[in-house]
């Protein structure tokens, strides 16, 4: 093969050489493919340095059907997030409109660094950018926004523009002072990482306390935040919870925003304290903001469309703050990159790369530049071109459907797990779609909430039970007897003395999942658990798919 033929023909602009690759790829791949199945067959038995041993760069050229083959062994073990039976993460299966799209337009390789060699593609961004500021309730020619490589990116824009407003100068100065970010208990690892990062160091973060229900508690914050002023230190700003990973707490919004502004007053600052909410994956509920819950087009239960209405009720206050983080690669649906860092007011974006504001009015072709401000230079187009085809192909009535369908499958799960004694629903006043749970029988018949009073040994054998359980459905699932595939979440809560609880989560994402065949896992489920209790004594897990996560118990 020549080496130019490994390029699309200049002259002919055929795309069938492309298409036919990636159909290729997908004929090796179908191999590995039981549709029935949640993971791709084929794992890695071998430890990586032993994957690694024989790996060289060949010394002449491969044809592009030899490397596809082995590459598509690669695709082994791989999860199909699309299969119903996918309950492990907040992972979505990506749109086709957007793959279509964003593979497609690589053949043009757009640099979203900067217009002029991207033609029209970068004005998706901006588009989308103007639909997300409408959706939020922004004015939208003054909101700006970018995408970045992920939802810890947005945290790290968000505490960037926290210290340059609170510190001002401090692109060309080291930072001398104390500062402080505050976040809660609840809040992404992420958002003490960002600190390391942005070289304040993780102590900068203050994780203050939350209330019964996971969400802030503002009076406790506001002395902390004064404490912390009155010793001298500059508070940097906040990041509230705008829908967290697993139980969808939202922080009181409105309550944080009258807080910083009674700061603002009480201490004279001569800066706003930014305050970001972290809506990567709440961000959809926004799409409920005009949902009409009295008609109820889309036939919701009655308990999803209050769970719904509550959540839709708080993440919408959002109008009020200064930024938001979106990843559409979770609630949207998207392919991985696909995050877009939200700011009201566009001077702060634009500060970041110390440039001075352009309105939208005196954008035009040619001029517009994100590199002058982004973290990155080179940047792709995947992120804004999947958003933007999500955003078009869905609709508002799409995007609610899926997110609706989530809850009310979640609904379901829960209110059939409660029926079954030997199930406990630890989480169901979640307004989000994920369940958790813990499994009992005579001997561990205990109430979760009891788990607090009992001795670390009860506490550990109970645990044990529920992991082991875990175990035996994975080796299951491998064995192709179930078809679900859940998690466990290891470190859900903890007892007084330190004793770490795991329960299983339920985090399902496929557009897929119904009602109906919900009930045939939970049956699978069910009938796992009665062959489980007859063996747990003897039973010894292997057959996994990986090795998980160790047991914590500490
Ligand atoms: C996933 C997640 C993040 C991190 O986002 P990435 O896209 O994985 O970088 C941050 N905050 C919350 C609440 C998340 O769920």
């Amino acid at each position: 093969m020549k080496i130019e033929d490994y390029f699309q023909d200049y002259k002919t602009n055929k795309v069938s050489p492309l298409t036919e690759m990636i159909e290729y790829l997908h004929d090796e791949v179908s191999d590995l493919i039981n549709c029935d199945a949640t993971r791709l067959e084929g794992r890695l038995q071998e430890s990586y340095e032993s994957y690694l041993f024989n790996k060289k760069i060949p010394e002449n050229s491969r044809t592009p059907k030899e490397v596809l083959s082995d590459l598509s062994r690669n695709f082994g073990g791989a999860i199909r997030w699309h299969n119903p039976g996918s309950m492990i993460n907040v992972n979505p299966p990506a749109n086709l409109p957007a793959i279509a799209a964003s593979a497609y337009s690589m053949l043009f390789n757009p640099n979203f660094a900067q217009d002029l060699s991207t033609g029209s593609l970068l004005s998706t961004e901006l588009e989308v950018i103007k639909l997300m500021a409408e959706l939020v309730g922004w004015d939208w020619k003054n909101a700006h926004g970018i995408f970045t490589f992920g939802g810890k990116s947005t945290n790290l824009h968000a505490v960037k523009i926290g210290l340059q407003k609170a510190l001002k100068n401090t692109l060309d100065k080291p930072i001398k002072k104390d500062v402080f970010i505050i976040s809660t208990e609840q809040g992404h690892p992420c958002h003490t990482e960002v600190c390391g990062w942005l070289g304040i160091g993780y102590e900068s973060l203050i994780k203050v306390p939350v209330d019964s229900f996971g969400m802030m508690d503002i009076e406790v914050t506001e002395k902390l935040i004064c404490e912390n002023i009155e010793n001298g230190k500059v508070f940097a700003g906040m990041l509230l919870n705008g829908g967290t990973t697993i139980q969808l707490t939202v922080d009181p919004i409105n309550e944080a925003v009258d807080m910083r502004d009674r700061l603002v007053q009480k201490y004279n600052l001569d800066y706003s304290p930014h305050i970001h909410v972290d809506a990567v994956i709440g961000w959809a509920w926004l799409f409920f903001k005009d949902y009409d819950f009295c008609k109820n087009e889309l036939n919701f239960s009655e308990k999803t469309l209050i769970k719904i209405a509550s959540l839709t009720n708080r993440i919408t206050q959002m109008d009020r703050v200064d930024s938001f983080g979106a990843d559409f690669h979770k609630t949207g649906y998207c392919p991985y990159v696909s995050s877009l860092f939200m700011v009201k007011d566009r001077k702060y974006l634009y500060e970041l790369g110390k440039r001075d504001s352009v309105e939208l009015e005196e954008l035009e072709y040619g001029n517009y530049s994100p590199f002058e401000y982004s973290l990155e230079l080179s940047r792709s187009g995947t992120g804004p071109i999947s958003a933007y085809m999500a955003l078009h192909c869905f609709g508002k009535n799409g995007f609610r459907e899926l997110i609706g369908n989530l809850v009310e499958v979640g609904e379901y799960l829960k209110a059939t797990l409660k029926l079954n004694k030997e199930f406990e629903v630890v989480n169901d006043e979640t307004e989000g779609s994920v369940t958790l749970f813990v499994i009992k029988n005579e001997e561990f018949n205990i109430n979760y909430q009891d788990i607090k009073n009992m001795s670390k040994e009860e506490v550990e054998d109970f645990a044990k039970y529920n992991y082991y359980f875990y175990l035996y459905l994975l080796e299951k699932q491998t064995k192709h007897e179930v078809k679900v595939v859940m998690d466990y979440s290891s470190g859900f809560d903890k007892t007084p003395n330190n004793t770490k609880i795991g329960v299983f989560k339920a985090y399902h994402m496929s557009p897929y999942i119904t009602k109906e065949l919900m009930d045939i896992y939970i049956n699978e489920i069910y009938q796992a658990k009665k062959e489980f209790d007859k063996i747990k004594d003897e039973y010894q897990p292997y057959l996994v798919a990986h090795k998980p996560r160790q047991f914590v118990l500490r």
